[in-house]
């Protein structure tokens, strides 16, 4: 885990207050509490999904997180987005939610980009992380996050939701990767954008707490049943799979590693 020198080396006496609930759980411990301190996030977007899964991580004491979006609120966001409310209309979504971060846990250092995370920030941006969450509302940012993600070696927790529906799935180290679950050139238009289409309130808050859920478990636990395999969520009969997934031999992703 990359470390920052300004942070202590162990949890203050504030600091194991305030996650006491988590040290006292069976199957988890101050050295995995302390793991969570010294890890690095990136938060892909800050819609509905990566509102609700920065402030878990926040909540939970991952240390150092930095949220990455060009957008402003707009009225349609407050319906699902958990940071926002109407005196926020017209702000920079990272940088309102990086605020809240900071008011919620003021022992996690907050970073804020006012960018659309692109090809010239991509790997400034992925390369020093120990894990990245993509939330993000597009497929070409999606796809671009993977390929970074692959080519330093990051692994990547990914959630999307689209109107009751909602999937999930981890990349990491030589595992499958979003190329290889849906081929890029096979993908279907950006006519699928969330951004354009209609989603219920809950649906990017459940995947936003499964995708944060999945991070503290890997960060904290090294776990990650999610590798390689995608969960799929359906808001309607809150039915919940899990399908493995492998590699596409034809990954231009995968080949270019
Ligand atoms: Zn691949």
């Amino acid at each position: 885990m990359n470390q920052s020198p300004d942070l202590d080396l162990e949890l203050s006496e504030s600091e194991m207050h305030l996650y006491s609930r988590q040290i006292l759980l069976d199957g988890w411990d101050i050295d995995a509490q302390e793991k969570l301190k010294f890890s690095n996030v990136l938060i892909v977007g800050c819609g509905g999904i990566g509102c609700a899964s920065a402030e878990l991580l926040a909540r939970a004491g991952v240390g150092q997180i930095t949220v990455v979006d060009a957008d402003t609120v707009e009225i349609s966001n407050l319906q699902r987005q958990m940071a926002f409310t109407e005196n926020d209309l017209g702000f920079y979504k990272a940088e309102i939610l990086a605020k809240r971060l900071r008011q919620i846990n003021p022992h996690v250092q907050i970073n804020s980009i006012v960018a659309k995370l692109d090809i010239s920030n991509a790997e400034a941006l992925i390369a020093p992380q120990d894990a990245v969450l993509d939330g993000c509302d597009n497929f070409s940012t999606r796809y671009l996050v993977n390929a970074v993600c692959k080519q330093f070696n990051v692994p990547l927790i990914s959630a999307s939701a689209i109107g009751f529906q909602g999937q999930l799935f981890m990349v990491e180290g030589d595992s499958a990767c979003y190329e290889c679950l849906f081929p890029e050139e096979q993908q279907a238009n950006e006519s699928l954008r969330c951004a354009d289409s209609g989603v219920l309130a809950t649906t990017p808050n459940v995947m936003a707490s499964l995708q944060a859920h999945h991070a503290l478990l890997f960060l904290g636990l090294n776990a990650f049943p999610l590798r390689q395999k995608l969960l799929l969520w359906d808001g309607l009969s809150m039915k919940q799979r899990v399908l493995s997934f492998n590699h596409d031999e034809n990954c231009p992703v995968c080949q270019a590693r």
